[in-house]
């Protein structure tokens, strides 16, 4: 497991260039000027990218769906069309590479399978494009750090699709817990869950990245992290199968996960594929918050011991991608980077390495 300490030193001398190369030269390869709007090259046309993703930078101001990377020659046709994307901007997995010559292509946004997250965000990088992942980042730290290394060493940003993190509920209770409005937060639980029917679908496939630790488990985790301020220092967990016939051997169902802080900061996650459930809850030492859901598309809804966490709705997907793109464009820090995706996949390895030993996993202090 990388602690803080190893993790700087091994990034030290890409971090270091980055921060030290201006804008400009960063795109010296490319002679290009500023455009207004980033250019988003989605990869992968599942689920995520054809109902959330393309739709919504449609809404977006600061960035705009500039071209696609798919296998499915028809879905190729069918994007073209739709969005109105030149024929010059569409890629297939093998010509993907090419995409370095594109300078409508600020930036591509991995929404593969998970076990393919790394390789595509480090041919993006080697590409010299920007790199928006999905979540979970990886499969495991090693991937992540490489990712962040492939990144730093072609000066390209890089940040993990964590949608929450853009919506103002959510950013009003991080604000609660992390700035301690309530006393410091003793306790979170948190439960994130649907049914998976899809035997076949590579949710249900470990290798390929699923179980529901994966899949939804990162939205509690996630929750506790963000609330709290801080890395856990102890982890242990348990899966069990409602439907071991499907799952047992292949993936993780229902994953329940125990994690100590340094505060002395308890946390409850449950995740599951098997039932639904979408609600975080933080007790303080002065009171209390909560969200429920936390983690849809909309709808997230709050109250604490003061009264209700009410804000406007926002378009989840297009107000993170709009934040990204002005990452991009103006050379400032990304809201979420790739480090934020690697301290979750140290717990989630935590987690797997728990279930498969049945004890608890002791993590180095991060800071
Ligand atoms: P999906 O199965 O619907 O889409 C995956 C796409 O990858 C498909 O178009 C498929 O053809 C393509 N693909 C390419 N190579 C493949 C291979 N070897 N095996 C299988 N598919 C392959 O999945 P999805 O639900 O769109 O999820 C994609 C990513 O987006 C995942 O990382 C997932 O965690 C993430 N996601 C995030 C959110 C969110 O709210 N942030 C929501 C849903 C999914």
């Amino acid at each position: 497991m990388p602690t803080r300490r190893t993790f700087i030193q091994h990034a030290a001398l890409g971090t270091a260039a980055l921060a030290a190369t201006p804008f400009a030269s960063v795109y010296a390869h490319t002679s290009r000027t500023r455009r207004q709007k980033i250019g988003i090259a989605l990869v992968g046309l599942g689920y995520y990218s054809r109902d959330l993703l393309a739709p919504a930078l449609q809404e977006c101001s600061d960035c705009y769906l500039a071209g696609v990377v798919t296998g499915t020659p028809s879905k190729a046709e069918e994007w073209m069309a739709e969005y109105d994307i030149p024929e010059g901007n569409v890629y297939d997995y093998d010509s993907y590479d090419q995409i370095a010559n594109n300078d409508a292509i600020d930036a591509v946004y991995v929404v593969l399978p998970n076990a393919l997250h790394a390789e595509y965000t480090i041919r993006a990088a080697n590409a010299g494009k920007h790199v928006i992942c999905e979540k979970p980042m990886a499969m495991n730290t090693a991937e992540c750090i490489q990712m962040m290394d492939a990144c730093a060493k072609n000066k390209v940003k890089l940040s993990i699709g964590y949608r929450m993190q853009f919506e103002p509920h959510t950013q009003a209770v991080m604000a609660m817990g992390q700035e301690q409005q309530f006393g410091p937060v003793r306790h979170v639980i948190a439960v994130a869950g649907y049914r998976e029917g899809r035997p076949e679908h590579w949710k249900t496939n470990g290798p390929m990245g699923g179980g529901a630790m994966m899949d939804m488990g990162v939205y509690p985790l996630q929750g506790a992290r963000y609330v709290l301020g801080e890395e856990p220092i102890r982890v242990m967990a348990q899966t069990t199968y409602q439907r071991p016939e499907m799952f047992e051997g292949r993936a993780d169902e229902t994953t329940m996960v125990q994690l100590e802080f340094p505060s002395g900061a308890v946390a409850q996650l449950t995740t599951s594929l098997g039932f639904g459930g979408n609600y975080l809850k933080a007790r303080a030492q002065q009171g209390w918050f909560e969200l429920e859901p936390f983690s849809s598309y909309g709808g997230i809804t709050g109250r604490s011991s003061d009264g209700p966490i009410d804000f406007p709705a926002v378009n989840q997907q297009a107000v993170q991608m709009d934040d990204q793109a002005r990452s991009i464009r103006d050379d400032q820090p990304m809201r979420v980077p790739g480090l934020e995706g690697l301290l979750d996949m140290r717990v989630v390895d935590a987690v797997y390495a728990s279930i498969a030993s049945g004890n608890a996993v002791e993590l180095d202090p991060w800071s």
